[in-house]
């Protein structure tokens, strides 16, 4: 038998437990999503078979005909889906085309500043742990105590003080909209490149709900599969108007930072484009926003505390420090009611990471499998009921049987 469930059934099952974990499960991690059939098609192809190292006409490798097709459609869709006239489709993650973005444009030691991991900012941005922060020299800006939003005057003075080589906005756990013209007035000030890390906001930016930050941004990063739905990868985009950047970009992707490109990511990358150009996906986009908005509001009714007082995109924060319960707990607790969401830290935090404040609560993944407002409503409302009474398993017992049954009234893959 040529399939996984004849010839290695430890693995089989354990896959097959996996997908009943995604039908069974409300999926509220911001940076999740279900990648269409088509996409996953993509990805299953005889294109992993194919060495192509190079670009498309441009390869050092024979055969290559066939893939160069699903690069170039790759390329040319998601130039026309961001308005962009450079795109580079082969970073096989987010990671790797921030990494490519910044052997391109900075030195080893160069200053960076970028939003703190812990205020919503991801690692790449500069934290200590990761390549970024061990390589350069990061500075980080963050939030208004009071207001929840991105404390722009402060970033302001960081620059001013610092005199970075590179600004980087964009984040992986923060509500509302950036303010990206106010980030490149900042940056031209101080003499910055100004990136954008759109990884989070991508499906939204495509559909036109979210401001594009490509007009504004020398260059702009993204993942391939979180908001925008497509299999899981990097981009990187520009204006393409300044001829050295994109040679620097090109050749820091590869051969800079990675060997042969994958061509069934790629090929399923284009599928994803041609999903995203369509009307539907904005319709999508449009309700991922509702979505993110309506649990907000029932959160906040409830008395639980929002960070930045509400959503303007797919995701927010809940604080849960003047309620004393973790985050760890929470996400816990959650989860045995079959609602999957992640601890997250929040402004202020008491906490260490691994036990934090707070959870991050996303809704792209639910909207893709049907969910309405009025489902996320009541979505909310059950989330409030296992928080409000947390270490009663009987609510855990009747919240998860309410979650069964909007999981069974919206099959992800039927
Ligand atoms: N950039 C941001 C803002 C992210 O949120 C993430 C993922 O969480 C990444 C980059 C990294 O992407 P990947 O996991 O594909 O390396």
């Amino acid at each position: 038998s040529f399939t996984i469930a004849g010839f290695d059934e430890e693995l089989a099952s354990a896959m097959r437990s996996e997908e009943q974990r995604q039908e069974d499960h409300i999926e509220l991690i911001a940076s999740e999503n279900y990648a269409s059939p088509r996409v996953m098609e993509a990805q299953g192809s005889v294109l992993t078979n194919k060495y192509a190292e190079g670009y498309p006409g441009k390869r050092y490798y024979g055969g290559c005909e066939f893939v160069d097709i699903a690069e170039n459609l790759a390329i040319e869709r998601v130039k026309k889906l961001f308005g962009a006239g450079y795109a580079n489709v082969q970073p096989h993650s987010g990671s790797q085309a921030n990494q490519a973005v910044y052997m391109a444009l900075l030195q080893p030691g160069d200053t960076i500043l970028g939003m703190d991991l812990s205020e919503g900012g991801h690692l790449t941005h500069g934290a200590k742990v990761n390549f970024s922060g061990k390589l350069f020299n990061a500075v980080h800006y963050g939030l208004d105590r009071d207001s929840g939003e991105i404390d722009y005057e402060r970033m302001a003075e960081l620059a001013r003080e610092h005199k970075p080589k590179m600004l980087i906005g964009g984040f992986s756990a923060y509500s509302r909209v950036v303010d990206w013209k106010r980030m490149r007035e900042i940056a031209d000030e101080v003499g910055a490149w100004f990136m954008v890390d759109m990884a989070h906001i991508a499906g939204l930016v495509a559909a036109g709900v979210y401001p594009n930050p490509v007009p504004h941004a020398h260059v702009v990063t993204s993942t391939t599969h979180k908001t925008l739905r497509g299999p899981r990868g990097g981009i990187i985009l520009a204006s393409g108007e300044d001829e050295s950047l994109v040679k620097k970009f090109q050749s820091l992707v590869f051969p800079g930072c990675q060997g042969g490109p994958l061509m069934h990511v790629i090929a399923a990358k284009a599928v994803a484009f041609k999903e995203a150009l369509e009307p539907a996906f904005r319709d999508y986009q449009q309700r991922v926003v509702d979505n993110a908005r309506a649990m907000a509001e029932v959160l906040m009714e409830r008395g639980y505390k929002v960070v930045s007082g509400g959503s303007d995109n797919h995701l927010f924060l809940i604080d849960l420090i003047d309620k004393d319960i973790t985050g760890k707990d929470a996400e816990a607790a959650l989860g045995r009611a079959n609602i999957t969401v992640n601890k997250n830290t929040v402004p202020g935090e008491p906490r260490s990471p691994f036990v934090t404040s707070g959870l991050r609560i996303g809704t792209p993944a639910c909207t893709t499998r049907g969910f309405t407002e009025d489902d996320c409503r009541e979505l909310a409302g059950l989330i409030c009921d296992v928080l409000d009474n947390m270490g009663d398993s009987s609510v855990e017992q009747r919240v998860k049987e309410s979650a069964l049954a909007l999981c069974r009234k919206y099959p992800v893959y039927g």
